[in-house]
């Protein structure tokens, strides 16, 4: 199989693997098409959570997408590949003094709040530099909506503040001087794959955006709907459709631009953005079969892909999986057969696929996991048994660029101590025996 015209046979040889492979036009495609058909006035931010690689927001920025980010690195990558900071929000319920500080310095658009405290923060870091720095309220909402797969309302919450601290909190807008409190954010949940469902927290958002600037006296500058757009990864499942989410949204958008001329409109986007554009692709290391099941041991596992171990499901469900290349050149046929696809770790848990069904497996063969460009390397424990993170590949125009490279053993042996060495003495500047 290829990817732009490139043979996946040929990234492995040219990089290795384990490895992610992203395609740049996937991307790309991900967020015109969402742009192309929802409000004009609705932004779309960029959770580089989903997946921080600095090269796949730089795509994702090209076609529009601003950023939002939840801690000094993903700041620091939003910033190095150029986003303005008035199109960046920072959003996160633990946000650290050097983060806060990070966003007053850059100037970025909105500290998205997410308790009191927090607020008491920026107000006397803000004080500290004599600037104003707009601030958005997190709420917790009072009710949920069904039909996301994590939902974050009604609930007791780390996220946020409650609804009803933040309808009962008074004059904010006179209250302090240097947070200027001028919105507010919710997000209601994540892979809702109904577009009801975000027309229907849509307008929970915006009629609760209402209620709060009537309560508290703040302005309206910015609204932050969230998101949550989901992709499918699973039998039974259908990809969102952005003609269906505009339908529902962009009317209720179209009545709150009405009223509100002026204020800026957010859509976090993570999962959505990056999600079909991720390949991870594995070799084959041995084959074997045990009591009746045949399986095929991967140099690639779920230290790398924590998601395929399964999410939010009690009965594993296979990520899309696809035979790449093989090396036996008959050209992969063969009745699918299912195939176990485990990784090198040394626990039951490291099944990447279970019972999948796949064509007869040989050494050396390629196996990519697809749908696997978001919550990837970065939402995975990378450092379990040391191998460390894989090296990332970005295809675009034709070319592959290495976008991250693989962890070395000295990426992981360097940053440790021998505690009993005296700190002139220290075997990690010993040249290793191997
Ligand atoms: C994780 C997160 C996102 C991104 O979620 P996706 O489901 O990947 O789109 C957006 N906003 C907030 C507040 C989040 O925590």
């Amino acid at each position: 199989m290829k990817i732009q015209g490139i043979e996946y046979e040929e990234l492995a040889q040219e990089f290795g693997t384990p490895l992610y492979v992203y395609d740049a036009d996937v991307l790309t495609g991900a967020i015109t098409g969402l742009r192309d058909v929802l409000h004009p006035a609705l932004e779309v931010f960029y959770s580089l959570k989903a997946n921080p690689n600095i090269s796949v927001f730089d795509v994702l920025r090209e076609g529009g997408a601003r950023a939002e980010v939840s801690s000094l690195v993903e700041l620091r990558t939003a910033l190095a590949a150029g986003a303005p900071p008035s199109d960046i929000i920072f959003l996160g319920p633990g946000k650290s003094e050097r983060e806060l500080a990070a966003c007053l310095d850059a100037g970025v658009h909105a500290i998205v709040c997410e308790s009191f405290d927090e607020l008491d923060d920026i107000e006397r870091l803000a004080g500290e530099r004599g600037v104003r720095q707009r601030v958005l309220l997190r709420i917790n909402p009072e009710r949920t909506i069904g039909g996301s797969r994590l939902t974050m309302g009604g609930k007791p919450r780390q996220f946020g503040i409650d609804e009803a601290q933040v309808l009962s909190a008074g004059d904010l807008a006179k209250k302090y001087r240097y947070a200027d409190v001028a919105g507010i954010h919710v997000y209601l949940g994540t892979r809702i794959l109904d577009a009801a469902v975000v027309g229907a927290n849509t307008r929970y958002i915006l009629d609760l955006a209402d209620r709060v600037a009537h309560s508290t006296g703040i302005r309206l500058d910015t609204v932050d709907i969230g998101g949550g757009l989901g992709v499918a990864y699973f039998d039974g499942e259908a990809d969102l459709d952005p003609a269906d989410v505009a339908a529902q949204v962009n009317p209720l958008l179209e009545a709150f631009t009405a009223d509100h001329p002026g204020t800026r409109l957010i859509m976090e986007a993570g999962r959505y953005l990056a999600g079909r554009a991720g390949v991870y692709v594995m070799a084959v290391r041995y084959v074997k079969e045990s009591m009746g099941e045949r399986f095929a041991i991967a140099d690639g596992g779920t230290h790398h892909h924590m998601a395929a171990v399964g999410i939010g499901s009690f009965v594993k469900r296979n990520f899309p999986a696809v035979l790449l290349s093989r090396r036996g050149d008959d050209g992969g046929a063969g009745e699918p057969q299912p195939w176990n696809v485990t990784g090198p770790l040394c626990t039951p848990n490291d099944s990447v696929l279970k019972r999948a069904a796949l064509p007869a497996l040989e050494r050396g063969d390629l196996i990519g996991i697809t749908c696997s460009g978001a919550y990837g390397p970065s939402a995975s424990p990378g450092l379990f048994l040391s191998h460390g993170y894989p090296a990332e590949v970005l295809v675009s125009g034709g070319r592959a660029f290495l976008v991250r490279r693989r962890d070395e053993p000295d990426d992981l042996t360097r940053p440790q101590q021998l505690h009993r060495a005296p700190a002139a003495d220290r075997p990690r500047d010993r040249t290793p025996a191997v």
